[in-house]
């Protein structure tokens, strides 16, 4: 999902020190999929064994993520990998300042309230709608450790998990708009699934 208050956070390899050097050498941002990719419609499979290539890829969409400049979190199936894997960076919100998230098999456990929001996407560019999610959420997930964690969640970040647990099932946040409001976007939703763009 994006959010256009963020600045770019993406650093050239070249510029970094320091001991997390190698492992962004060793890794390279990943090809996003975009509207209409039948990938994005695929229900992701759950994650039995977080291996060093799980953690791979979570890393790599961090870099995929922080290389969009503006994104706030991804869904492995956005990158055309099925695993149920999301990565959320909101970093500040209301005056608080929150760490990269990195999240297998999410679950969510509890939604309540109601909130309203615009929202975007990576896979959708250009397109945003006003967006109706529960307002405060309890997820649960395994993290890049390997440790079961729970999150309490309100405002943008659960927003942003809501909307990332619903690419692992192959949904979009315009499913979640009026079929009026979603006609209007048809000229932009077909510009974006017919775009050419490099293999
Ligand atoms: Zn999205």
């Amino acid at each position: 999902m994006p959010n256009r208050k963020r600045k770019p956070k993406n650093t050239p390899a070249s510029d970094v020190s320091g001991e997390d050097d190698v492992v962004l050498r060793e890794t390279a941002p990943l090809q996003l999929r975009y509207y209409g990719d039948p990938v994005l419609r695929k229900r992701a499979e759950p994650v039995v064994d977080i291996t060093e290539a799980e953690r791979q890829i979570a890393v790599q969409m961090l870099e995929t993520l922080y290389a969009t400049g503006n994104g706030i979190g991804l869904a492995a199936t956005q990158v055309g990998v099925l695993k149920r894997l999301i990565i959320v960076d909101i970093g500040e919100d209301d005056d608080e300042t929150y760490e990269p998230l990195v999240l297998f098999n999410p679950e969510i456990l509890s939604a309540e309230g109601e909130a309203f929001a615009d929202e975007g996407c990576l896979s959708i560019p250009d397109v945003t709608a006003e967006v109706k999610r529960a307002e405060k959420i309890v997820v649960e997930g395994i993290d890049v450790q390997s440790e079961f964690v729970r999150i309490e969640a309100d405002g943008l970040l659960a927003r942003v998990l809501l909307h990332e647990v619903d690419h692992l099932n192959g949904v979009l946040f315009i499913d979640r708009i009026s079929g009026l409001k979603r006609q209007l976007l048809k000229d932009e939703l077909l510009r974006i699934q017919q775009a050419e763009r490099p293999a």
